[in-house]
């Protein structure tokens, strides 16, 4: 584990998200389409809190999804302007907090916050430890030439290159040998 594990959980939280529009997403098309969409979201995530289930809380959600490509993607300087700004217009207040099986973690708004405020905090504050860490590139964009999934580097060697979405890496894999084969032929 290099982070805190709910450091860990809101940043592959966070890149699923982003990767739920079209152009990262497996099926090409926006999988956050539905209030049915975002409560399967909620629940795969482990989301806590209120959820109101409403085309306006949809519209919110699917809103934050390219301010947090534009905030994970951003560089060494860039990053901690961008997490700053958030936390405070956010009004962000790190608390310790304990409820089902996962131990002490932090909440930095509270239960009541909008979904889109409590996300868009909850992935800040998980920004905060890569940037205090040195380790903004752990957020990368999926090196497949037609994917622009976001993908979280959580290996030793930071030798991740291809997205968990669209089977990247053994397409990439696949090519490459068939590249090989054409050039041998
Ligand atoms: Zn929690
Ligand atoms: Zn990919």
């Amino acid at each position: 584990m290099l982070f805190a594990p709910d450091t860990e959980m809101s940043l592959r939280a966070a890149a699923a998200l982003v990767n739920t529009q079209p152009g990262a997403s497996d099926s090409g098309s926006d999988e956050l389409a539905t209030v049915d969409d975002l409560r399967s979201f909620f629940e795969e995530w482990e989301y806590t809190g209120d959820r109101l289930g409403t085309a306006e809380e949809l519209a919110a959600v699917r809103d934050v999804r390219p301010v947090l490509r534009e905030l994970m993607t951003a560089d060494a300087e860039g990053m901690p302007v961008r997490v700053n700004r958030i936390l405070a217009e956010d009004h962000a207040v790190p608390q310790l907090v304990t409820h089902d099986d996962l131990g002490w973690h932090l909440h930095a708004t509270p239960a009541s916050a909008p979904l889109a405020v409590r996300i868009r905090v909850e992935t800040a504050m998980a920004l905060v430890d890569l940037v205090r860490n040195g380790e903004v590139n752990r957020v990368k964009v999926c090196a497949a030439d037609d994917c622009d999934a976001l993908l979280v580097d959580l290996s030793k060697n930071r030798s991740k290159r291809f997205c968990d979405v669209g089977n990247c890496g053994n397409r990439a894999n696949v090519n490459a040998y068939r590249a090989r084969k054409a050039a041998s032929a």
